[in-house]
């Protein structure tokens, strides 16, 4: 599997084009980790269990933000191509398009880098800001993976 070459840092600067907010097959479902659901519940002044009740669903027995508002596959908190939760947003979100499993050079140009106009814009990432959320999307997943199964 060759993955992208990103020693000299990419370009990206998010165009705000909701794209990635936008449920399109893998990439359907915004996964919460126990951070995310902290961070959201300081956000929303409320307990975790009712942001749960209210904004998210169970698959399979992960935890992601729910789709049951949904219109076109956007995310209950797209509205009018802006994220409404930006300074909560979940670390799937804030990784973006920075995630282990896109930097596949397959994947990063048949799919990443079409759908988002960000890539290639605006200033440019280092690669040391791009191992950096590599690493924060390992841990992230981990945590939500070691979550799972802790509840079997
Ligand atoms: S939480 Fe915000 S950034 Fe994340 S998918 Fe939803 S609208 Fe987009």
């Amino acid at each position: 599997m060759e993955t992208i070459d990103y020693k000299k840092g990419i370009k990206f600067e998010c165009q705000g084009s909701g794209n990635c907010c936008v449920s399109r097959g893998s990439y359907g479902f915004v996964y919460l980790s126990d951070i995310d659901l902290k961070r959201f519940s300081k956000y929303f002044k409320i307990s975790i269990k009712k942001f749960k009740e209210k904004y998210c669903q169970i698959t399979d027995g992960f935890i992601h933000l729910s789709e049951k508002y949904k219109i076109n596959g956007n995310c209950i908190f797209l509205k009018d191509k802006k994220c409404t939760v930006y300074n909560s947003r979940p670390t799937q979100c804030r990784t973006w398009p920075f995630w282990n499993e896109n930097m596949n050079a397959k994947v990063w140009n048949e799919d990443i880098a079409i759908n988002c106009p960000g890539i290639g814009k605006g200033k440019l990432i280092k690669s040391k800001t791009i191992e950096r959320f590599l690493k924060e999307d390992l841990k992230n997943e981990d945590s939500i993976i070691k979550k799972f199964s802790l509840q079997k």
